[in-house]
């Protein structure tokens, strides 16, 4: 028997599903996502129903002001999010997949209200670029989309939502698939690097050279015009914040420079109490 295209596109959305359960981004029946078919009909996963035990027949089809246009085989809904997807389909062409998760250690990033740190890791750098921190609107309400409507260009393929979660674009399913992978990963890697208590910023002409691979890879990064001048990495002082320093204090100078030290004392202060330590052991000891 051979299967229409949308019922393959089903199919994928059923195992991009699977994924996503199976790699804990989605709890219960938390998220949703979607893939644009037409100018005028998206596919969308029903509300209510976990994303690990979706069926190609639980896939819903809506137009582009979310009306339900067929009948649903398995008697779905769609899920009420679908509104923040179509929003953003109106307003970047370009995006024909949408992803709307919870996955933890982004999501961390979001409960704690920094935006994720750029300029730190290459791959996070070209492969979801600068991301969009949104202020916190009501899940399913209609504030959600103009939380970050004015922030998203066709450059944007990643948002965190403030208390919320994380939502991922992409040209196809695999692409936003990919950058949610991704996101993750790269915030799960920030928060351990986070625990080792330091973390080395790319340097501006670092980050130009990035920028230009970036471009010849396909993906054109606005802050190519700037990176030199220091535009990376303005939004990073949040999470450098964390670290328990200030910038004055700090040997952080900014987008390029290198952060280091958690506990507030100097490379002077830690010797001397490393060194007070060993005689205090050594004087145990005697
Ligand atoms: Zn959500």
């Amino acid at each position: 028997m051979t299967h229409t295209p949308i019922w393959q596109l089903k199919k994928q959305m059923c195992e991009i599903g699977s994924n996503i359960w199976q790699r804990g981004f989605c709890a219960g029946n938390e998220g949703n996502h979607s893939v644009r078919i037409s100018d005028d009909r998206v596919l969308c996963t029903p509300t209510g129903v976990s994303k690990g035990f979706l069926k190609p027949e639980d896939i819903c089809v809506v137009d582009m002001d979310g009306k339900q246009v067929e009948a649903n085989p398995a008697g779905r809904k769609r899920t009420s999010e679908v509104l923040v997807h179509l929003a953003i389909y109106k307003q970047l062409p370009n995006t024909k997949a949408v992803i709307h998760s919870h996955p933890p250690h982004a999501v961390a990033f979001c409960l704690a209200g920094m935006p994720l740190p750029e300029g730190i890791h290459p791959e996070a750098e070209v492969f979801l670029g600068r991301t969009v921190f949104a202020p916190y609107a009501t899940p399913g309400g209609p504030d959600l989309p103009n939380s970050f409507l004015g922030k998203i260009t066709e450059q944007t393929n990643t948002i965190l939502m403030a208390n919320h979660g994380s939502v991922s674009l992409g040209k196809d399913l695999t692409e936003a698939y990919y950058r949610l992978e991704i996101l993750d990963n790269y915030a799960k890697q920030l928060i351990l690097a986070r625990q080792l208590g330091k973390v080395n910023v790319l340097k501006n002409d670092q980050m130009v050279e990035l920028l230009q691979l970036k471009q010849a890879f396909g993906f054109p990064d606005d802050r190519l015009s700037c990176a030199a001048d220091g535009c990376v990495g303005q939004d990073n002082r949040v999470f450098l914040a964390s670290f328990g320093i200030t910038p004055m204090s700090a040997r952080c100078d900014g987008p390029g420079g290198l952060v280091s030290s958690t506990s507030g004392h100097d490379d002077d202060d830690f010797e001397k109490m490393v060194q007070t330590i060993t005689d205090q052991i050594m004087a145990a000891s005697n």
